[in-house]
C-alpha cells in the first residue's frame, strides 16, 4: 500500500505555526515511507476565504522547504484539489445516499434550531438536532418542496452504534453515535459541510492516513458513520497533540511571539530551524539529539513518538535553535539578510563606512543573534545612530575613581592616530596603560561604557573600528559630561 497524506488547510487567513506544524508532520510520514503528499485547500465556507490567501499559504510552505506530489498548483491524477470545484463529487456522494435512505431533507427554519440549542443548553444538556424532519412523511417533504421552504440534506445517524477507532497518536477511543445527532451534510446553498466534504475527498483521493490537529477529534466519529454509509474504508487516523503557550492554554494567533510563518522569513529566520523547532512540537525524535536536518527528520519520524498531551511553544527554544543555525550560515549571506532589514528599515551604515562595513559588523553580533532582524535591536543603538544612551550601569562605570582619567587618556589618543581599526584601538590601550598603570576591566570597561553606553557587548575593538572616529570621540566628550568630569 503506498501511504498517501494530505495538507488540507482552509484559506481563510495566512498560515501560522500550528498549521505549519501539521503540514510538516504530513510531510515527514509521507517522506518517511516512501509515500505521497497532497495538498487541499478546503475553500467550501465561502464567507471566510480570504483572497491570496492560497497564495502565501503555498510560499510559505515552501519556504520552509515542504513540497508535494499533487496540489492546486500543480495538479494530479487526483485533481482538482480545490474543494469548491468538486462539487459533482458531494453531489455524487449525497444522491448515493439519499438512493440508500440514509439522508433526509431538513425544513426546520434558523429560529427554531436556534430555539431547540437555547432550550437544551438551558436545562444542561448537549444541544443536538431533535430530528424532527427526519420522521416527515413523504407527502409532507413533497408540500414543503412545492412550497419552496428552504432546506439542507442531514445524515440519519444510526441509533445504538458506538463507533471505535485506533487513533495513531491517542489509542482506541469511542463514541456512542447517539450523541452526535443528525448532522449537516448539505446546507441550503448546495455547498457540502466541512464533515462531508472531506469524507469524500479523502476517500476519492485515495488518503491513507488523516494527520491533523486535535481539534479535529470530535469530528472523527461523524466521518468514520460516513465512511460506512458510503461503503468506503476509513484512513487511519492521527490527532496531533495542541499547540499550548507558556501557561498551557491553547496558543492562539493573539499570542505575543506567535507569527504567521513568512513573517519568520521577513525578520531573517533560516527555514531549517523553523522546521527543527516545528517538528519538536509534539514529536520526539529519541535520545539526546534535538537538531536535525530535514532529511534527518524524514529518516526518524514516526508517530509513535507523537506525544498526546501539549506541546508547549517555548520561545527560548525556538531563539536557541534559530541562533544555532544561523551561526552556521555564510557570513555573506546573514549580511545580505541584514542588509535587506537595514533597507526596510530606512537605515544605512555610519557616514564614511567602508564597502566591508556591514559584514565587519554583522561578524561582531553574530553569536547573539537568532534571526537578521535582532541586529537592528542589538547593535542599531551603538553601530547605527551617531549618539548613545548610557545605561545606569555604564554610567556607574564611569563613576568609578580612574574611569574618567582612563577615558580622557584614550580620546586623546583616538583624536589623531592615523590608524582607525581594531589593531590600532588595541595599540592606544596599551598605551594608556603604560601610561596610567591601569589595565583589565579598569582599562577598557570605562571605553566601552562611554562608546556604547553599556556595560556589556561584542568585541570593543572591533565595534571602535566599526564606529566613525568623530562619533566616539564625541561618544567619550559626552560621557564625560554625563557624569560631571568635564
Ligand atoms: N480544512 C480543515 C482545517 O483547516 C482540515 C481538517 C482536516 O485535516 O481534516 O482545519
Amino acid at each position: 500500500m503506498t501511504v498517501r497524506v494530505r495538507f488540507a488547510p482552509s484559506p481563510t487567513g495566512r498560515l501560522h505555526l500550528g498549521g505549519a506544524r501539521t503540514a510538516l508532520f504530513n510531510y515527514l510520514f509521507a517522506r518517511h515511507h516512501g509515500g505521497q503528499m497532497v495538498l487541499r485547500i478546503e475553500d467550501t465556507d465561502l464567507e471566510r476565504n480570504v483572497p491570496g490567501a492560497e497564495q502565501e499559504l503555498i510560499e510559505a510552505l515552501h519556504w520552509l522547504g515542504l513540497s508535494w506530489q499533487e496540489g492546486p498548483d500543480i495538479g494530479g491524477p487526483y485533481g482538482p484539489y480545490r474543494c469548491t470545484e468538486r462539487l459533482a463529487w458531494y453531489q455524487d456522494a449525497l444522491r448515493s445516499l439519499q438512493d440508500r435512505g440514509l439522508v433526509y431533507p431538513c425544513f426546520c427554519t434558523p429560529d427554531q434550531l436556534a430555539a431547540e440549542r437555547t432550550q437544551a443548553l438551558a436545562s444542561g444538556q448537549v444541544p443536538r438536532y431533535s430530528g424532527r424532519c427526519r420522521h416527515l412523511s413523504a407527502a409532507e417533504q413533497a408540500a414543503h418542496m412545492e412550497r419552496g421552504t428552504p432546506f439542507l440534506w442531514r445524515f440519519a445517524v444510526p441509533e445504538d452504534v458506538v463507533l471505535t477507532w485506533d487513533d495513531a497518536v491517542r489509542g482506541t477511543v469511542s463514541v456512542r453515535a447517539d450523541d452526535l445527532g443528525d448532522f449537516v451534510l448539505v446546507k441550503s446553498n448546495g455547498i457540502p459541510t466541512y464533515n462531508f466534504q472531506v469524507v469524500v475527498d479523502d476517500a476519492a483521493m485515495n488518503i491513507t492516513h488523516v494527520i491533523r490537529g486535535e481539534e479535529h477529534l470530535s469530528n472523527t466519529p461523524r466521518q468514520l458513520l460516513l465512511y460506512q454509509a458510503l461503503d468506503k474504508p476509513a484512513p487511519v487516523f492521527a490527532h496531533l497533540p495542541q499547540v499550548l503557550n507558556s501557561e498551557r492554554k491553547k496558543l492562539s494567533k493573539r499570542d505575543p511571539h506567535v507569527e504567521p510563518v513568512l513573517a519568520y522569513r521577513e525578520k531573517g529566520y533560516t527555514p531549517e530551524a523553523l522546521v527543527n523547532f516545528l517538528a519538536l512540537l509534539g514529536w520526539s525524535p529519541g535520545g539526546e539529539q534535538e537538531l536535525l536536518s530535514l532529511d534527518e527528520l524524514c529518516a526518524r519520524f514516526d508517530l509513535a513518538r507523537v506525544h498526546r498531551s501539549g506541546a508547549v511553544f517555548d520561545v527560548d527554544k525556538l531563539n536557541w535553535i534559530a541562533g544555532v543555525y544561523l551561526r552556521q550560515q555564510p557570513l555573506p549571506w546573514l549580511t545580505g539578510q541584514v542588509s535587506q532589514q537595514l533597507s526596510e528599515h530606512g537605515l544605512q551604515p555610519p557616514p564614511g563606512s567602508g564597502p566591508d562595513w556591514l559584514e565587519r559588523a554583522v561578524a561582531l553580533y553574530r553569536d547573539e543573534l537568532t534571526c537578521a532582524a535582532d541586529f537592528i535591536e542589538l547593535a542599531g543603538s551603538v553601530l547605527l545612530q551617531p549618539e548613545v544612551v548610557w545605561q545606569a550601569e555604564a554610567l556607574a562605570v564611569l563613576r568609578q575613581p580612574e574611569a574618567a582619567a582612563v577615558v580622557r587618556a584614550y580620546r586623546a589618543l583616538a583624536a589623531d592616530d592615523p590608524d582607525w581599526t581594531a589593531e590600532a584601538s588595541r595599540r592606544r590601550f596599551r598605551a594608556v596603560q603604560q601610561a596610567l598603570g591601569v589595565k583589565g576591566k579598569a582599562l577598557y570597561l570605562p571605553v566601552r561604557a562611554a562608546v556604547t553606553g553599556r556595560a556589556h557587548g561584542p568585541d570593543l575593538q572591533e565595534t571602535i573600528a566599526c564606529l566613525p572616529r568623530a562619533w566616539v570621540l564625541a561618544r567619550l566628550d559626552n560621557a564625560l559630561a554625563e557624569v560631571g568630569q568635564v
